[in-house]
């Protein structure tokens, strides 16, 4: 069930992991235009690039953070509720680090880099071939959670 009282911008935490295996690829998302340049492959079938302990393609709007390929987001990603017992235990162990994220404490003169800027929505499809590993039978459709 969605509980609409939560605001994934205003969140977000449900796209930090450390695991470069976090949010794997479906079947489903052959369709999408997600380029093969944010994806990276390891055993045989593909999952979304991380970076800074997140999803590399969550980035800060203002005070919010977005998916930067929202409407083409993967499977998992669609799949996952607010609301849910996923979310509430990703909010429990990483929404602190995405209030890190989206509400850096700024003090002036510590020298610490401004907030990162936000990234353009990738707009065009991938040139490259679809991938074999795309068609591989899920392991743990939305199991992305593993904590
Ligand atoms: S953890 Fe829950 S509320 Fe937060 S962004 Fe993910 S689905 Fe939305
Ligand atoms: S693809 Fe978008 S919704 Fe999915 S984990 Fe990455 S930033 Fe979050």
């Amino acid at each position: 069930m969605t509980d609409h009282a939560l605001d994934c911008t205003r969140c977000g935490a449900c796209c930090f992991g450390t695991h470069a295996k976090y949010i794997a690829l479906l079947p489903e998302d052959r369709g999408r235009d997600i380029p093969a340049d944010i994806t990276t492959e390891a055993d045989g079938r593909r999952y979304m690039a991380m970076a800074g302990g997140h999803c590399a393609q969550l980035c800060r709007d203002g005070d919010r953070l977005v998916c930067g390929i929202y409407e083409n987001r993967p499977e998992a990603c669609r799949a996952y509720r607010a609301g849910s017992f996923e979310c509430s235990r990703a909010r429990q162990h990483r929404l602190h680090l995405a209030e890190a994220m989206r509400l850096p404490i700024a003090i002036p003169g510590d020298g610490l880099d401004p907030p990162a800027p936000l990234v353009e929505p990738i707009a065009a499809a991938p040139e490259t071939a679809l991938p074999e590993a795309w068609a591989l039978p899920p392991q743990g459709r939305f199991g992305r959670y593993e904590a």
